[in-house]
């Protein structure tokens, strides 16, 4: 069974107070959220406007997004002279996301509505809970779209990499790795092509003619999967893991039934997906690099592989807890192994994700 969801409330271990590095990579894009915004404005001249934000999650960041959006619109109207559209704001994450703490978060943003743009009414905010890998919303219901560090999930691990088959095409490992043949990197190839593909044409049937999609996820620059940049912090958990097992504290075997739904695609590839599907024009795409580790080291205590391995934790722990089911101290121990593992090849690798931000117009 795969379990998909980050970890919830507000605790230490919560996605809410570890999402530093998603937090950054809104910030990014914020530029290209902003000229998505004032285009739809000025070229469709809405009366009521249908924002969705794919994958929200819980915690602050979602409504970051939200609120920037709202921003963008009360300027460019400003400018244009003209009055705000009504907003109908949808929140979209599986169903075992915490929405109630997404729901609780909005009395502050509906003050802040009111306080810094004079909103009273007119902005309505709701959830909607399923895969974004299929139809959400009603037919062209939305003038714009946004996702951010939400897409590199697969909709389920490839099924040819033999989970629960008994025959495991990638051995000690939970990602595409160096070492991995070629089947298992096609495999997860394949996933990828199949599900952007099937995003965009769901995405395609909801959205309005020139609506704008602006969405952000992990990649790279480099034409190999396998390059560090899209695969390294799965490398040195799949070595958390494998010590782990070498002290007989999980079973081996269970090492090599478990893989990431998870892929981190290149612009090429996912030009090629926009290209084949055909319903979209790509207007820009932007591939920044973005440090593990986004604190200032220098006011922190805690080490950096700590605090990398607190982020990566937050994200990864509800898959691993379903598979391995290795209770919190456990856990702990394993964390601790991964946070070793970083600080002690911090000065062999540099530590940078590669993210890929992507503006789109929906076409005629
Ligand atoms: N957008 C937020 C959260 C990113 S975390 C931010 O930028 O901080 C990624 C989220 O994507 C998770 O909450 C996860 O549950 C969600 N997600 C992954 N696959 C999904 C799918 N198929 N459909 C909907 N949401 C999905």
């Amino acid at each position: 069974m795969q379990i998909l969801h980050m970890n919830k409330g507000e605790g230490e271990t919560s996605y809410a107070k570890n999402s530093v590095v998603q937090k950054k990579i809104i910030s990014v894009a914020t530029l290209m959220v902003e000229a998505a915004v004032v285009n739809i404005l000025r070229e469709i001249q809405p009366e009521s406007m249908g924002f969705a934000d794919l994958g929200c999650s819980s915690g602050p960041n979602s409504l970051t997004v939200v609120s920037q959006m709202i921003h963008a619109v009360d300027a460019t109207c400003h400018q244009m002279g003209r009055s705000l559209p009504e907003l109908k704001v949808l929140l979209n994450d599986l169903p075992g996301n915490d929405f109630n703490h997404v729901f609780e978060l909005l009395p502050e943003l509906y003050r802040k509505l009111k306080d810094d743009y004079g909103i009273h009414e007119g902005c309505y905010v709701s959830g909607v809970p399923g895969s974004f890998y299929g139809r959400l919303f009603p037919v062209r219901s939305l003038h714009f779209v946004h996702s951010s560090s939400s897409l590199h999930w697969l909709s389920q691990v490839p099924l040819s990499l033999g989970a629960g088959a008994g025959t495991h095409l990638n051995k000690e490992k939970i990602y595409i790795s160096k070492s991995s043949s070629t089947s298992v990197i096609e495999a997860y190839q394949q996933q990828f092509h199949e599900d952007f593909s099937l995003f965009l044409r769901s995405r395609a049937k909801e959205m309005i003619i020139k609506g704008r999609m602006v969405l952000s996820f992990m990649g790279r620059m480099s034409l190999d999967p396998f390059a560090d940049e899209a695969c390294y912090q799965w490398e040195l958990l799949a070595r958390a893991l494998m010590s782990l097992a070498s002290h007989g504290l999980v079973e081996k075997e269970m090492i090599d039934s478990f893989n990431a739904p998870y892929y981190a695609p290149s612009p090429k590839e996912v030009e090629s997906e926009v290209d084949k599907e055909g319903s979209f024009v790509m207007c820009d795409v932007k591939a920044f690099e973005i440090e593990w580790d986004v604190s200032d080291s220098r006011t922190l205590k805690e080490s950096t592989g700590h605090r990398v391995a607190k982020t990566i934790r937050a994200v990864v722990e509800p898959m691993l807890e379903s598979h391995f089911h290795l209770g919190t101290d456990m856990m702990d121990d394993l964390f601790r192994r991964y946070a070793t593992i970083i600080d002690d090849c911090r000065s062999e690798r540099k530590f940078k994700y590669t993210n890929l931000v992507v503006s789109f117009i929906k076409k005629g």
